[in-house]
């Protein structure tokens, strides 16, 4: 089946090395990282299909989450998180994945016209798809674990206001847990 087709790699968004992947809030564009999920997959599906449509599109029709961004609270569809960096990677790696599918229905056209003996078109080979983003560097993040939804999220070290959870959209007061705690037996 495989008879040199385009191997699909660069699909993934990197990770760093606690295997978190970065976002960035459409609103507010302060960075933050979580695990990757599902989503990611169904957000490069969305992708490719703004470059060609595919017969089973109503599989993508399931809709992307709704995320909050853990700072300003914005919400919107998981893909509006996508730093910029990462869109564009999905889009040419969508562009070129579409590119090498037209390509091998032009070739197989060809194959098959053998009995023609003046093809009316050349198919020609497209470039190959670009390889994976660099990967994420290691930065001066702090994880924050989401006991509501049992999920970590990196934000940003020094930020001490309330806090978003990205995937229920609770609101965590702006201290920390000990912090919480120890205030709890002040008032009591
Ligand atoms: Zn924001
Ligand atoms: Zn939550």
């Amino acid at each position: 089946m495989s008879d040199g087709g385009p191997e699909v790699v660069g699909l993934e968004l990197p990770r760093d090395t606690a295997g978190f992947t970065r976002r960035e809030c459409p609103g507010c564009q302060r960075p933050f990282k979580m695990r990757p999920g599902p989503f990611e997959a169904r957000a490069v599906l969305r992708k490719l299909q703004a470059f060609f449509s595919f017969e089973n599109a109503h599989e993508g029709e399931e809709g992307l989450p709704l995320w909050r961004c853990p700072y300003c609270g914005q919400r919107a569809e998981a893909d509006a998180f996508l730093t910029p960096a990462q869109q564009t990677h999905l889009e040419s790696v969508a562009r070129a994945w579409a590119n090498h599918v037209r390509y091998e229905q032009l070739a197989h056209v060809n194959r098959t016209l053998s009995v023609n003996p003046r093809p009316t078109f050349v198919a020609v080979a497209p470039e190959a798809l670009p390889g994976p983003m660099d990967p994420e560097a290691d930065e001066l993040l702090r994880t924050l674990p989401m006991l509501c939804c049992g999920e970590d999220l990196k934000v940003l070290w020094d930020w001490d206001q309330p806090l978003y959870c990205p995937y229920c959209g609770s609101r965590h007061g702006g201290l920390s847990g000990r912090q919480q705690v120890q205030l709890r037996f002040i008032q009591e």
